[in-house]
């Protein structure tokens, strides 16, 4: 047999390793659609409960929003289930370029192509667009699809410290006789909540003669006076040469993703990125579902307008609180507890008390910022906040953490 027992024992072995550091991730099962209300299953038998989600990324509440559904089922009728191939041999139908377009319009770039996700979108891109003589400059901090689609170009790589655009420049300067020179960032960092400072990096690349590359995932739809993305915020719409993004999170939460930008350099990916060519097109039923995400957000600012009230008022009720979160504007809203330990018993009591976030910890953030992270979404009401608000109070008088400084906290509960 193959498939050995030393070969068994050895996974055996670090999947014990993994539960006993406290690292093993346990799937909650979710016996309903998407929302602000909630039906889970704990897998460790417990029975079912409703609670309220605030750690989706379901910025804009449409994942389960009745027009989208309506569009993904009409999407259904008309254009059937799958396509049962890749883009360039028979996966294009005429709704794959309408989205293509209006994607494109709606970031305000000049041309976009789709991928099965945006972690094809980073895998793809590089190796695409860039060669040995060029190099890529990213910020520390950028998301693990990134880093990977880095991995996979030949290009030279290096790295900046997290949004120090003094770093930046040296490396600009360090680079400057390479052919093509990519400055990489994420346009709102997933764990911290916090924004690239998109327009000095603009400036930074215009005097060094860069290119930019911004991944938008967490900003698309709802960041900016229109919810067009960190550009819009910054202020350099039409200025950045590459957007990739997703359609998993505020637009729509279903999957996909793209990049979008430069003219020539979207279509050297359609001509060269592998998972463009070697991975089946997005269903016809979501491409029909984002058409209509984006019609509604063309239409009306009403729902990224209520997540930004929304954001303001569970970051003021936590301050007031007492609580310590990481500062910032954006609906990511990190609840700062240090411990590893204290945020996953921190995360448990939450869950006794109707409310679903979970607790991060070392590796997935650095070591000593235990955090839970908070996510608000314009499908909350503020009944829903409120209720989270009286629980992370109940739950932080328990832990005696209201009020506290950093410093009282990990005295209290180590790092
Ligand atoms: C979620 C995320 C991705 C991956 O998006 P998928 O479409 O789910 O593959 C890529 N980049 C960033 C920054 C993300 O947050």
């Amino acid at each position: 047999m193959a498939y050995s027992n030393k070969v068994r024992e050895s996974y055996l072995e670090t999947l014990n390793g993994l539960k006993n550091a406290g690292i093993f991730k346990m799937e909650r099962f979710i016996h309903s659609a998407q929302a602000a209300d909630i039906i889970v299953e704990f897998p460790t038998g417990a029975s079912l409960k409703k609670v309220i989600n605030i750690c989706a990324n379901n910025y804009l509440g449409l994942s389960s929003h009745p027009d989208v559904i309506k569009a993904a089922h009409e999407g259904l009728d008309t254009r059937g289930y799958g396509m049962s191939s890749v883009r360039f041999i028979c996966g294009t139908q005429d709704i794959h370029k309408q989205l293509e377009k209006l994607v494109t319009e709606f970031l305000g770039t000049e041309d976009t192509i789709l991928f099965p996700s945006c972690m094809d979108a980073n895998a793809g891109v590089f190796e695409a667009v860039l060669t040995k003589d060029d190099v890529m400059i990213s910020d520390r901090l950028v998301h693990a699809s990134l880093v990977d689609g880095i991995r996979l170009c030949s290009a030279m790589h290096d790295t900046f410290k997290h949004s120090d655009m003094a770093h930046l420049e040296s490396k600009l300067q360090l680079f400057q006789d390479k052919r093509i020179k990519m400055v990489i960032t994420d346009g709102v960092f997933s764990m911290d909540g916090d924004t690239a400072k998109l327009d000095e990096m603009v400036t930074l690349c215009e005097k060094y003669d860069a290119m930019i590359l911004v991944d938008e995932s967490h900003s698309s739809g709802f960041i900016g006076k229109t919810g067009r993305g960190t550009h819009e915020k910054c202020g350099v719409m039409g200025k950045i040469d590459v957007i990739t993004t997703t359609f998993g999170k505020a637009l729509g939460g279903a999957s996909g993703g793209c990049v979008s930008g430069r003219k020539e350099l979207v279509e050297m990916c359609r001509q060269k990125a592998r998972p463009y060519l070697f991975s089946n097109t997005i269903a016809p039923v979501v491409v029909a579902g984002v058409l209509k995400v984006l019609e509604i957000l063309s239409a009306t600012t009403e729902r990224r307008d209520k997540l930004e009230t929304n954001t303001a008022f569970w970051r003021k009720g936590l301050i007031d609180a007492g609580i310590i979160i990481k500062e910032g504007d954006t609906p990511i809203v990190p609840v700062m507890l240090f411990n590893a330990k204290l945020s996953q018993d921190f995360s448990r009591d939450l869950y006794d008390e109707g409310i679903y976030a979970i607790g991060f910890f070392f590796p997935v953030v650095p070591q000593g910022q235990a955090r839970i992270r908070t996510q608000i979404s314009a499908g909350h009401e503020i009944h829903h906040l409120e209720k989270a608000l009286d629980a992370f109070k109940k739950v932080g008088k328990k832990y005696n953490i209201l009020g506290k400084t950093k410093q009282e906290i990990i005295d209290m509960y180590g790092m």
